[in-house]
Parts: C-alpha cells; sequence; structure tokens
C-alpha cells in the first residue's frame, strides 16, 4: 500500500494525525505520511483499516492510497 496526502487538495483540519496517529502527522498546516507507515500498514492489518477510514474520511478527499506493493 502506498500512502500520500495531496498537498493541492488537503486544507490542514488534522484530522488524519488524530484518526491514524501511527500514520500520519500535521505539520506547517498539512497532513503527512510518517515515514515508514505504508510499510507498516502493509503487514498490520489493524493500522492498514486506520488509514482507509482516514482517506474515507478526510473532508478534501486528499489522501491517495495506491494498493500496491513498494
Ligand atoms: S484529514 Fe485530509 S484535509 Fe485534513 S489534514 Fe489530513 S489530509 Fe489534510
Amino acid at each position: 500500500m502506498k500512502i500520500s496526502v495531496d498537498r493541492s487538495q488537503c486544507y490542514g483540519s488534522a484530522e488524519c494525525a488524530h484518526r491514524a496517529p501511527a500514520v500520519f502527522a500535521f505539520e506547517d498546516g498539512y497532513g503527512v505520511v510518517h515515514p515508514g507507515a505504508a510499510q507498516a500498514a502493509a503487514v498490520d492489518p489493524r493500522l492498514r483499516e486506520e488509514v482507509r477510514e482516514a482517506a474515507e474520511k478526510c473532508p478534501s478527499q486528499a489522501i491517495v492510497l495506491t494498493e500496491r506493493e513498494e
């Protein structure tokens, strides 16, 4: 799973960082993906579910998930 935040869409609600703090942080007004988070989510189904929920609930649909191994 590849996880990224499209900064041109993100308006900085910080919901992703609250919903999945192991994966997302909030920096400089944007949601960002922690280094290594995609690898962690690849082996942890619970984390993967958190990521999916964060992407689904992002108010601007700025979280992009790609279902392929890196
Ligand atoms: S939930 Fe979406 S809009 Fe809010 S900070 Fe995260 S990526 Fe940006």
